[in-house]
Parts: C-alpha cells; sequence; structure tokens
C-alpha cells in the first residue's frame, strides 16, 4: 500500500511544481493549494525526487 502523502497548504505557495511534475499525484484545491489526491499515481522514489525534494518551500511531506 502506498505511504500517504501531506501538503501543509498553509506553507504552500502556489507554484505549480509539484502538479507540473506529478499530475497524477497531486491537484489544485479548491483554496488553489497543493493537495495529494492519489499517493499511488507514482512510486515513492518520483514523489520524493518530483515533489517533496524540489517545493522551494518544503511542504510535502509523508504522513
Ligand atoms: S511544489 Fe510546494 S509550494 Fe509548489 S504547489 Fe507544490 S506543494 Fe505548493
Amino acid at each position: 500500500m502506498a505511504r500517504e502523502v501531506w501538503v501543509d497548504e498553509d506553507v504552500c505557495i502556489s507554484c505549480g511544481m509539484c502538479i507540473n511534475n506529478l499530475p497524477e499525484v497531486f491537484r489544485f484545491n479548491s483554496d488553489g493549494k497543493a493537495e495529494c489526491f492519489d499517493a499511488s499515481g507514482a512510486s515513492e522514489e518520483e514523489i520524493e525526487h518530483d515533489a517533496i525534494d524540489i517545493c522551494p518551500v518544503s511542504c510535502i511531506h509523508w504522513k
């Protein structure tokens, strides 16, 4: 089972990088902040490298 991913939307600056890199995992919510809607949409390594590591404000976390 995929690990769960949590975006701290109080910190997210809506840059869209995680969504551009992994649109099968992240999307914008109704507040215009990123949210993870399907952590199984990519491997843990992809989520680590293409989202967690590149988020400019480091607000994507494993639960
Ligand atoms: S990369 Fe970080 S700051 Fe940018 S949209 Fe995703 S969660 Fe928000």
